[in-house]
């Protein structure tokens, strides 16, 4: 039979009554046989993410200060779901053995895949399914990339076709053994790793929102959702900000043409984003671009040097300074004498003051400049390469809303545009783009 895999998000299964919609949601369909759980996330704004509550665990008891009341929310959280399902999942047991864990000491991968392992073994329970733990099958490399022997090892596991599996999203094992967590929203590459294992029909990733929207709801209202979208196209805007979907979730299904649809536990008969490799002629015809996405912690090395154009190798040896410190960069654009690059603020963080001056003694330049703050915007789709005056419209948006272009980036793919702008003009940036690309 084929099978389908459904990856629930956090506030899809932030308590009980999230518990039963994602039940109603997996025997709606029987091919949805494997689903990947993450912690449970919000109720409400004003709640916590378990994942951080367990992060805040491990950082105090690494302090030696006491965790036992962020422990107890914690529990709280874990035994409400058990007992308001009538489950007997032995939470009692499992949170005071993590307890002692803590007081021993591990390591925070350790701590923070609780959420997703103890979340896993509920949802188990409460859809009579077989437990997997990722420990024994998820092989991650050094670098946090998936070890080639993953496939095959959960795809042996996964073999019973008409059976029901639980696998917790979030984490797997190092070459060591020991649990190696993904980076933050990373149970979406968990879903992603398990749809390629289990050769599935289709990746479905469940969220709290009906499939992407063209623009962060949070910064636009009512944007539009997107009915079909491709690979490249999600990557490039989940990289930009449009976390819905994490950007290394894509490539693991990507590479086999398994699809993605991105679908709401609290809408689920909405179509939701279909993610694909090509567009449907009808929808391909009918847009002109996917979406725009941005992120506002990004710095600006400008560098300035009279006849920069005849000295060979000086973006090598630029590029030099920044790989020494193991930082890596987003966008480099250049002029004739002047070149800058665009770095995650959080790349060059405690050592600003030291890569500068390597820098400047490296290179020697006229002008060295730090903008501490920018923010970068895309304009993303597949339909721009075919489409005259794309940049145009971007840049008559912005200028009708007053905001100051720092930057602009337009990468060979011609999949998307990327402006820079003041971190103050991000916002109104967004709308104007959004208004001049939907709206209109
Ligand atoms: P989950 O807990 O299900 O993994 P996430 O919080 O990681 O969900 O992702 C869903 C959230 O992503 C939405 O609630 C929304 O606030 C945010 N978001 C940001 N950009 C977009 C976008 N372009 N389309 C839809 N949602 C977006
Ligand atoms: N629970 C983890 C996090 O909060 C992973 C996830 O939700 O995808 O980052
Ligand atoms: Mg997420």
């Amino acid at each position: 039979m084929s099978r389908i895999v459904c990856k629930f998000g956090g506030t899809s299964l932030a308590d009980a009554l999230q518990f039963k919609k994602v039940r109603a949601i997996v025997e709606a369909d029987q091919r949805r046989t494997i689903v990947v759980p993450s912690a449970p996330g919000k109720r409400m704004a004003s709640d916590a993410k378990l994942t951080d509550l367990l992060y805040l665990c491990q950082q105090s008891a690494s302090v030696g200060s006491d965790f036992t009341p962020v422990f107890a929310r914690v529990s709280e959280r874990f035994l409400e779901i058990e007992q308001a399902l009538g489950l007997k999942a032995g939470m009692a047991d499992h949170l005071d053995q993590l307890h002692k864990t803590i007081i021993r000491g591990v390591s925070k991968d350790h701590i923070a895949s609780r959420g997703e392992y103890l979340n896993g073994l509920l949802m188990a329970a409460y859809l009579g399914a077989e437990f997997i733990d990722p420990q024994e099958c998820i092989l991650l490399n050094a670098n946090g990339g998936v070890h080639p022997d993953t496939y095959r090892m959960l795809g042996e596991r996964l073999a019973n076709t008409n059976k029901r599996y639980v696998i917790p999203g979030f984490y797997g094992r190092d070459a060591n053994g020991h649990i190696k967590t993904f980076s933050r929203g990373g149970s979406d590459i968990s879903g992603a790793i398990v749809a390629r294992a289990a050769q599935a029909e289709l990746y479905e990733n469940w969220t709290d929102v009906s499939g992407l929207l063209m623009a962060d709801p949070r910064v636009v209202a009512n944007a539009k959702p997107m009915e079909e979208a491709t690979y490249a196209e999600i990557r490039e805007l989940s990289y930009m900000g449009a976390t819905v979907l994490h950007d290394e979730a894509i490539s693991p299904v990507r590479e086999v043409g398994i699809p993605i649809a991105i679908k709401n536990t609290n809408a689920p008969d909405h179509p939701g984003t279909r993610i694909v490799n090509k567009l449907s002629p009808e929808i391909d015809k009918s847009t002109e671009i996917a979406g725009i996405a941005g992120k506002k912690n990004f710095v600006m090395i400008n560098i300035e040097k009279n006849l920069m154009n005849k000295e060979v190798g000086f973006a090598f040896r630029l590029f030099g300074v920044l790989e020494r410190h193991g930082v890596s960069f987003e966008h480099c654009p250049s002029a004739i004498d002047s070149m800058s690059v665009i770095v995650e603020a959080s790349q060059l963080e405690g050592k600003t003051e030291v890569v500068l001056e390597e820098i400047r003694n490296t290179l020697n330049p006229d002008r060295l400049e730090l903008e501490p703050q920018i923010a970068l915007i895309a304009v993303v789709g597949e339909g721009m390469a075919k489409t005259i005056g794309i940049a145009a419209k971007v840049f008559v948006a912005l200028r009708e809303a007053q905001v100051n272009v720092r930057l602009i980036n337009q990468g060979a793919s011609e999949l998307n545009i990327i402006v820079g702008v003041m971190p103050e003009d991000y916002e109104t940036a967004l709308r104007a783009l959004y208004g001049v690309f939907v709206n209109d």
